[in-house]
């Protein structure tokens, strides 16, 4: 008799990325050859730019890329990341702080394991992105979360996060541009966070992997900008993925205070030793450049915002603003729920989103992926022509509920 299989108590915690699961289900559906159009990806759909691709090319015939390098990446990378913040957010920082990581999911999961104890609190304003809880209660920490609605922008303010601070409190995940709701905070919103959380010694973590992609001339601001306590405390996680088109080459980042480095540091030269160093020398050549690459996907996925919202906004029953940041609209649908679907009723956007996979052929990620049942997430990081396809089915399905 072989013994029962057991998994950790640590890993039962942590339950699966909702928003790979969808994408994985409509994925497989379009290889079945069944006519999806997925909403769900919260990836780039262009290619990364040939002069990147060319960099990667070149480094594969280069036998120093072929062995070990330093865990914690090339010098050459981390120097460019420390410009290349200098450049963007202002913040100056020595390449000795610098972690580069499988993408800014693992930076998130070194941060995260790094600085949260058992009952540590974790401060996280909800709708969320998927993973931040969920590594959270891996590494033993309780999250915390902040609500907000469609009707406050999706933003916390200090009166909002006041009444969850405690002895326990240990860290405040921040993202602006944010995924899932594509609320983006102002300078002075930014400003306001920054000194309270200063003020009550609480760190922050923030997430800067969508800071180009703003729009209607708006810019991101780091928060770490804003109070220079905050910054000697704090750590910024960032990446390639989202600006250049490189979800796939997995290189992310961590710029932390030298003793969270150096844990970090230790953590990962055990865990994964250096990242692939073929894509190091691809993110190498996208951050040393302009952002002229850049720059038309931001446009595009600009036209298809405006494009999602108007057609979105203009559903009876589906309600949201335009969203400043990110490639995702967030709209509350809550008001569908009370309707009937030819023969079937759902209860909530879980079941709403099976039902438009299934009927409507279209995937979306449920509110409930990221702690906001009621609303939808639709990412508009895809071609133009299939975004209007995939809306008008939304509209016919909706259109067809009765009641
Ligand atoms: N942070 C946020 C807010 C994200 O949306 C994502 C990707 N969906 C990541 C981090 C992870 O990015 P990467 O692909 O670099 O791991």
């Amino acid at each position: 008799m072989p013994s029962e299989i057991r998994i950790s108590q640590r890993i039962t915690r942590v339950a699966e990325s909702a928003t790979l699961a969808i994408d994985a289900k409509a994925k497989a559906l379009s290889a079945a050859g069944i006519d999806i159009i997925g909403f769900g990806a919260g990836e780039p759909d262009f290619p990364t730019p040939h002069f990147i691709v060319e960099a990667a090319a070149r480094a594969t015939s280069d036998p120093k890329n072929h062995h070990y390098t330093a865990a914690t990446g090339l010098p050459e990378l981390k120097e460019a990341i420390a410009i290349k913040t200098l450049r963007d957010s202002g913040l100056r920082y020595e390449p000795s702080q610098i972690i580069v990581t499988n993408g800014a999911k693992h930076a998130i999961f070194n941060t995260i394991v790094t600085m949260v104890d058992e009952g540590d609190e974790v401060l996280v304003p909800s709708p969320f992105w998927t993973t931040y809880p969920e590594l959270v209660r891996l590494a033993g920490g309780v999250p915390i979360e902040i609500p907000t609605t469609h009707e406050n922008g999706f933003k916390v303010t200090p009166a909002t996060i006041e009444p969850y601070l405690t002895k326990h409190t240990r860290l405040f995940l921040h993202v602006s541009p944010s995924n899932p709701t594509g609320a983006l905070y102002t300078p002075q919103e930014t400003s306001e966070l920054a000194t309270f959380l200063a003020d009550h010694d609480v760190a922050v973590m923030a997430d800067e992997i969508y800071e180009h992609l703003t729009y209607d001339g708006n810019r991101s601001t780091s928060i770490f900008a804003c109070s220079e306590a905050l910054k000697e405390t704090g750590v910024i996680v960032n990446g390639v993925a989202k600006t250049y088109a490189m979800t796939g080459w997995r290189i992310g980042w961590m710029i932390a205070p030298p003793p969270v480095t150096k844990a970090a540091a230790n953590l990962q030269s055990q865990v994964t030793s250096n990242i692939s160093n073929v894509s190091q020398r691809a993110a190498l050549a996208a951050l040393t450049a302009d952002l002229s690459a850049v720059q038309p996907m931001i446009d595009a996925f600009d036209q298809r915002r405006r494009t999602m919202t108007s057609m979105l906004s203009s559903i009876e029953g589906v309600d949201l603003e335009l969203p400043q940041g990110a490639f995702y609209a967030f709209p509350y649908v809550g008001d569908l729920l009370k309707k009937r679907f030819g023969n079937q009723s759902v209860t909530s956007t879980m079941e709403l989103a099976e039902l438009l996979l299934d009927q409507a052929k279209i995937a979306v990620v449920p509110g409930e992926a990221f702690g906001a049942p009621g609303y939808l997430r639709f990412s508009y990081a895809l071609a133009e022509a299939d975004l209007v396809e995939g809306i008008k089915r939304f509209t016919d399905f909706v259109n067809s509920a009765e009641g």
